[in-house]
């Protein structure tokens, strides 16, 4: 299972210089993961270079032209592979780990629009959308950030790009509930203790531990997240 992205974006080294990094890094040359960014402005056909232009009907900034984001699309699309278009707005349904799930596992090339200023002509959404989404309930300047949570948020989930020490199956809302405390050396530390059941070998006793912490710190942090844990047993 391989996932890939192409992100249409006036800010395409923000793309890439997250991508060129770490996991991710990792990930492409395991031929696992294939992120493309396409400038928006070489899809524009003025001398400009425009991609945002005065809003109908007055008021402040300015919005994204329907018209480049078109033709981007379109091109990128030319090859004929099945893609997902996903439009980044803080107005989009609430991007999820379970979203990411879903998503990572249906092994098609996402088409992620960034968006900037007041946002993108309606029109993009009704011609071109399958999906709008967003990263939660604030406003970013730009689309940049989203598109790389979405990109990462999925990558981690394709087997064979974490290894053991960062696998994500014990992560935080993987099984709807919030991960365990973890420690490493030194044992104490201004003199703060690591719970002594973590020294004691005794692996049953140490998964019973971290199953209580996990459900404790769920119910104290995030109730909502501990009610449907239980509603969905
Ligand atoms: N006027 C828009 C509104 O209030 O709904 C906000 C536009 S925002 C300044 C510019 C761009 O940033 C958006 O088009 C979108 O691509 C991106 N963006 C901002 N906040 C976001 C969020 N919470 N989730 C996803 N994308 C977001």
């Amino acid at each position: 299972m391989a996932l890939g992205f192409d992100i249409v974006t006036i800010f395409p080294q923000v793309i890439l210089s997250y991508v060129q990094e770490s996991i991710l890094k990792r990930a492409s040359k395991m031929g696992l993961l294939d992120v493309k960014t396409y400038n928006l402005r070489d899809y524009t056909t003025d001398r400009h270079k425009s991609v945002d232009d005065y809003p109908y009907g007055g008021g402040p900034g300015m919005v994204m032209k329907v018209e480049p984001i078109y033709n981007a699309v379109k091109a990128i699309k030319a090859d004929g592979k099945e893609r997902m278009v996903i439009m980044t707005s803080p107005q989009g349904k609430v991007f999820s780990q379970e979203m990411a799930s879903e998503l990572a596992r249906c092994q098609k090339r996402f088409i992620i629009l960034c968006g900037r200023y007041e946002g993108i002509d309606e029109r993009v959404k009704e011609l071109l959308v399958d999906e709008e989404l967003s990263i939660g309930d604030y406003v970013l300047t730009g689309g940049e950030l989203a598109a790389l949570i979405i990109i990462d948020s999925l990558t981690r989930l394709i087997p064979g790009v974490l290894g053991d020490a960062d696998s994500a199956q014990q992560d935080s809302f993987s099984e709807g509930l919030l991960d365990y405390p973890h420690y490493t050396r030194p044992p104490e530390f201004m003199g703060l203790k690591v719970p002594e059941v973590l020294f004691s070998g005794n692996h049953r006793e140490i998964q019973a531990w971290r199953a209580q912490e996990s459900l404790r710190r769920t119910l104290k942090r995030r109730p909502d997240l501990f009610i449907k844990h239980y509603k969905g047993a």
